[in-house]
């Protein structure tokens, strides 16, 4: 039993600035402190949302590291949990939990996105490995992950949901080629990845062959549900992974470079301003007295906190841990935010909008933020999906109508 008491006595006898961030991330993940909610062993002590967000909120208060961030933790090993055998866990899961390793989501390709089933990344089996050919898009960090989540084809001859299946594939290997993309705001966060007879064991597969679609919905599921989600107040956010470079540095080092990062213009990418800051933003440009304005600026703050307010709601409703349709809801609402914020924002600097970097009003701080505002509309799924799945799984709406369904993906008509 945790208490906030043991917990900080805990950081207290454990966290120093000369560790390594190696070994800071494998004593939270001893200690059970790296992800408290997952299975003991997993660096958890299988504990129930709400007690592992206690915990999180006492290792903040001692302004520490926090526990290694990305695609795996959020999306990766709830999947693992749920459709991966013992072995499985205990080899990809471990690894996670203290940091080693960062996985990519290897899922959208340039003929599927929304309609992911519609893959055409193709997995043949030749003997213990399947040897997979095609192109994945948008992959976010798969420049810094060791660990690709894969979803392609393995029958052809089925119709296009049933013949898929879920594996990791080990990024470091010749046949796969990572080519980062530049983004209109300056980042380069995601990534085309070209797969050329790249090899995967069978022991890979997760879930089963032919299964993966099933296991692609947890994943998105889990997806869905971290869109927008904060990382915990007062915790240093680090990129896992030995790619990251990170894991041999001194924690006290890293802890310099990320506020130093924080106080970086060029380093943020925030995809909406807080209502505080549009409130600070609109005075500041002597508006704040335009009834039009005014108005504008109130019902963005009141959107703000019904956003906040939703998301205590859903966390509440969630406290067994389990990611629902409220995922779907909280990422549409932010992404909504996000376009408000956008259109506002710019709409009260007027013409400077068109300025950049240190000609602009606090570095281009609204500018940049505008460039990012599309990503949560795109990423984890679009605005119409999330509305497709709040109609058909929260409210029980018809499915929306399918004419390949029943059709052998091979006999598909594919541009
Ligand atoms: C920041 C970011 C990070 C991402 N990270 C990853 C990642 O790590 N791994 C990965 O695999 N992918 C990733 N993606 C890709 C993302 O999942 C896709 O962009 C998304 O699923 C949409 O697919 P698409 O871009 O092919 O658009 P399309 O599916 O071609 O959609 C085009 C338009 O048609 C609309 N549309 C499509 N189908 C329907 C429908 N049935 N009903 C109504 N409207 C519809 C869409 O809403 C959209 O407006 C990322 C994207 C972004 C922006």
């Amino acid at each position: 039993m945790s208490t906030p008491e043991s917990v900080s006595a805990w950081v207290e006898a454990n966290w120093h600035l000369d560790l390594t961030l190696a070994e800071w991330w494998q004593r939270l993940a001893d200690a059970g402190y790296a992800f408290p909610h997952w299975p003991s062993g997993f660096g958890g002590r299988g504990l129930r949302a709400a007690e592992a967000a206690a915990i999180q909120t006492v290792l903040g208060r001692h302004g520490v590291i926090g526990p290694p961030t990305g695609n795996a933790p959020n999306m990766g090993v709830p999947t693992l949990l749920a459709h991966g055998t013992k072995e499985q866990q205990e080899r990809f899961v471990t690894p996670i939990a203290n940091g080693q390793n960062a996985w990519c989501q290897l899922f959208s390709e340039p003929g599927a996105g929304s309609d992911l089933a519609s893959l055409a990344c193709r997995a043949e089996r030749d003997g213990d490995e399947f040897v997979v050919t095609g192109q994945k898009v948008w992959n976010s960090s798969a420049d810094s992950s060791e660990w690709g989540m894969l979803v392609a084809r393995t029958n052809p001859d089925v119709p296009k949901h049933a013949g898929i299946t879920w594996m990791m594939i080990d990024m470091r290997q010749p046949g796969v080629e990572v080519r980062p993309l530049v983004q209109m705001n300056g980042g380069a966060e995601f990534c085309e990845v070209f797969l050329s007879e790249a090899r995967v064991p069978v022991e890979n597969v997760i879930g089963g062959i032919d299964n993966g679609w099933n296991v692609a919905r947890t994943t998105l599921t889990y997806e869905r549900g971290s869109v927008g989600k904060r990382y915990p107040k007062g915790l240093v956010e680090m990129r896992a992974g030995s790619l990251s470079g990170n894991l041999d540095r001194r924690v006290g080092d890293l802890i310099e470079v990320s506020k130093q990062a924080a106080r970086d213009p060029n380093k943020r990418f925030d995809i909406m301003l807080g209502a505080k800051s549009m409130i600070h933003l609109a005075r500041d440009l002597g508006l704040s007295h335009d009834p039009v304005v005014r108005d504008r600026v109130a019902d963005y703050y009141v959107r703000s906190e019904v956003y906040r307010l939703t998301g205590q709601r859903s966390r509440d409703n969630a406290k067994g841990g389990k990611a629902g349709p409220e995922g779907s809801i909280m990422k549409l609402a932010l992404a909504m935010l996000a376009h408000r914020s956008r259109d506002l924002s710019m709409s009260l600097i007027g013409a400077d909008g068109m300025l950049m970097g240190s000609d602009a009003r606090e570095n281009g701080k609204v500018q940049r933020a505008c460039l990012s505002s599309f990503a949560p509309s795109l990423g984890g799924g679009t605005n119409e999906i999330q509305r497709n799945i709040i109609g058909e799984r929260s409210l029980g709406l018809p499915r929306e109508p399918g004419n390949d369904n029943d059709v052998p993906f091979r006999d598909l008509k594919r541009s």
